[in-house]
């Protein structure tokens, strides 16, 4: 059984598999508290569901996506078969954590995507450094920028772990905090490595791009 929040089919707004019509399952729980946080209804809010029923729900949107979501996946031991089991099932599986739980026995078919929390995430130093070990080539690095100090912070975050080098950084801008163009100015000016990330379902969904 694992404590469920809510599962739904969308467009996927982040990583790069942007745009891809997804299966969304996210899970009941976080153990941090990021001051931006939109998902703050999962914290607790949820009904306890068996895997096969999960899988079921999940086979009824007859998508190739399946991103795992929170809350935080890796609070619930059970997440970690019902991700092998959707490997098994030739899914595209990806799930999303903060990195602050151990990684260690996420199957290796699962595309990782580590949200590291900055300073001013409210949440800084909970990325357990030994998932860095756990990362794949196929893992992308995300840090959410609430500031000038938080986009020099993950800069030097990146170059002292080599992420850069080695992996798919992201930068997204803190919604309402900080404009796009602010971020992307200061990539192109520091001469930065990330790749800047809108949250395309924030624009999507929005009143402002509904309708005909
Ligand atoms: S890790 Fe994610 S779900 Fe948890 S508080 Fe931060 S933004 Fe919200």
């Amino acid at each position: 059984m694992i404590k469920i929040n809510e599962i739904f089919y969308s467009i996927q707004g982040e990583t790069t598999y942007v745009g891809s019509p997804t299966v969304f399952v996210r899970t009941t729980g976080c153990n941090l508290r990021c001051t931006y946080c939109d998902t703050k209804y999962s914290y607790y809010e949820g009904q306890f569901t068996p895997t096969e029923q999960l899988l079921e729900k999940i086979k009824s949107y007859q998508a190739k996506y399946v991103c795992i979501t929170g809350g935080e996946p890796l609070l619930q031991k059970e997440v970690l078969p019902l991700m092998t089991q959707l490997c098994d099932e030739n899914y595209f599986v990806s799930l999303e954590t903060s990195g602050s739980k151990s990684m260690q026995l996420v199957d290796s078919r699962v595309k990782t995507i580590l949200d590291v929390k900055t300073p001013d995430s409210g949440e800084p130093d909970t990325f357990l450094m030994a998932n860095l070990q756990w990362a794949q080539p196929s893992t992308e690095f995300k840090f959410v920028i609430c500031s000038e100090k938080d986009f020099e912070w993950a800069e030097n975050f990146c170059r002292q772990h080599d992420l850069f080098q080695k992996y798919i950084v992201l930068y997204s801008p803190s919604f309402g905090q900080v404009r796009e163009t602010w971020l992307a100015e200061n990539i192109l000016q520091k001469k930065s490595k990330a790749r800047l990330q809108i949250q395309l379902h924030k624009y999507i969904w929005s009143p402002d791009t509904r309708g005909v």
